[in-house]
């Protein structure tokens, strides 16, 4: 607001300054050409009657009429000079200069053939302004004509345009400080509210939202900004609920311990045979937990900032055989069929963060394995297209139902929580995977039947070799 009227304050005043130095200028040049008229008038009246020397120019400028004429509707001192500077004639009622010597710097410079004017202050601090011509017989100079008036009513109406202007500049000051108050109000109450949103937001209070109306970039902000929080609210929902499946996870063996070693405490004479079986149970647990902490620090890692995935060039064919080495014992153990196939002419090598590959492609067939019955067969397939390495793992297990496919890459999500715990599952190993190929710009896509079998499609884009 203040800014405002400052700088409507400051043009006014230029604006002021201006028009009242141009009213200024065009007021005096139109008084001095009135008088140099006049003046001209009276000369050519002098000149034309007889000689301004010997004459009688007080009857000349007198009887004619025109010339009286002239000063009527505006008083104006009127003297005609000699050569000496004395004054001939001088149209004041009390005639109180004739025969005196005048001297005007504009007189002066009459005598010698210039016609001037100038203006002065007086005394009582009025302008004036006077104005004189050589009079002219023959080529030389035979007198002066020197005109004398007061600038008094242009100084007024001058005065009193400075006076509205500045009334003017006031109320327009006035008008904009109210109306630039109501506009601040206006732009400054949705921002003001913002601030109490974005605090509430920044304390954690994530389901405050900001009500949009319009369409201006307030409105815009409004929108980015709920986006953002309901962002936030979904991150903090999961984050909330990974610590409480982690905090659940890692009980659970713990609990279990600490029941079978309780047993073994509380009964003295218990069965050796008994411990034995209780400790074999005891030390599944630690694996189990070992194992869970082992998924749990991986997936930290991978969700840092500072998680790049380090890229080397990787002959897939190898990769996949090596995670079919190490897999085909289990897969032996469970009495399931595990292939490798690959559709490309040639082997493929590409760029890829090896471990994180290895990590997602094992876990993925290792749970084919897992979910399969026996009998069953475990096939994996590497092709390629035109910008993207396709990884296939296929099995014709349990199968996934329709409705939790979405689901089981969510951290320790698992569709049969029980059958998932006899096989050592941990519910951590697909968000592992999808963790692992979203680092690399790919995604994997589960096609998959209840009873018939599943199909895991990770579809890397190609990124050179
Ligand atoms: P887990 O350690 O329990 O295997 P994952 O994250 O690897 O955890 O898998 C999540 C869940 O998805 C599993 O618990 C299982 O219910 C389901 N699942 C994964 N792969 C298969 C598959 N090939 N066949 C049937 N179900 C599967």
């Amino acid at each position: 607001m203040f800014t405002y009227v400052l700088i409507i304050l400051l043009t006014l005043f230029l604006l002021s300054v201006y028009i009242l130095s141009s009213l200024k200028e065009y007021f005096y040049e139109r008084e001095k050409v009135t008088m140099f008229t006049k003046a001209n008038v009276v000369a050519e009246v002098i000149t034309s009657k007889g000689d301004i020397a010997s004459a009688d120019i007080t009857d000349m400028i007198d009887v004619t009429s025109a010339t009286k004429d002239l000063f009527i509707d505006k008083p104006m001192r009127l003297l005609v000079l000699d050569t000496q500077s004395m004054v001939l004639y001088d149209n004041d009622t009390t005639n109180s200069l004739k025969d005196k010597i005048f001297i005007k710097d504009t007189v002066k410079s009459a005598l010698v053939g210039i016609t001037s004017n100038s203006v002065y202050q007086n005394e009582n601090a009025s302008y004036s302004m006077d104005a004189a011509i050589p009079v002219l017989k023959d080529g030389t100079t035979v007198g002066v004509i020197y005109l004398r008036q007061s600038l008094q009513d242009v100084t007024d109406f001058l005065h009193d345009t400075q006076s509205s202007l500045v009334t003017l500049s006031l109320i327009i000051s006035i008008m904009i400080a109210v109306l630039s108050a109501l506009l601040a109000g206006v732009v400054t109450s949705p921002l003001a509210r913002f601030t109490q949103v974005a605090d509430a937001v920044a304390a954690g209070n994530f389901n405050q939202r900001m009500d949009v109306h319009g369409k201006d970039e307030i409105a815009r902000l409004g929108v980015a900004f709920n986006t953002m929080s309901q962002h936030l609210m979904v991150l903090e929902e999961k984050r909330k609920m990974f610590v409480s499946d982690a905090s659940h996870e890692l009980k659970t063996p713990l609990s279990t311990i600490k029941l079978l070693s309780e047993s073994i405490l509380q009964s003295p004479d218990i069965d050796p045979e008994m411990v034995r079986e209780f400790l074999v149970d005891m030390n599944n647990e630690v694996d189990r937990l070992n194992r869970i902490i082992e998924r749990l620090l991986e997936l930290t890692k991978n969700d840092s900032a500072h998680n790049r995935a380090e890229f080397e060039t990787v002959n897939v064919n190898r990769l996949l055989e090596v995670i079919v080495r190490k897999l085909r014992p289990l897969a032996k153990e469970r009495g399931i069929a595990l292939s490798f196939a690959h559709s490309a002419e040639d082997e493929v090598e590409m760029l890829l963060d090896k471990d994180k590959i290895y990590e997602a492609v094992y876990n993925i067939v290792d749970n084919s394995i897992k979910y399969t019955e026996q009998g069953g067969a475990v096939g994996i397939r590497l092709s390629t297209d035109l910008n993207s390495t396709i990884i296939e793992i296929e099995d014709n297990g349990i199968g996934i139902p329709k409705e939790e496919t979405g689901r089981i890459f969510d951290r320790f999500y698992r569709v049969d929580k029980a059958r998932a715990r006899t096989t050592g599952g941990t519910g951590l190993g697909l968000a592992i995977a999808s963790d692992a190929v979203n680092l690399h710009g790919g995604h994997i896509e589960v096609i998959s039947e209840e009873g018939v079998g599943s199909r895991f499609i990770i579809i890397l884009p190609y990124a050179g070799k």
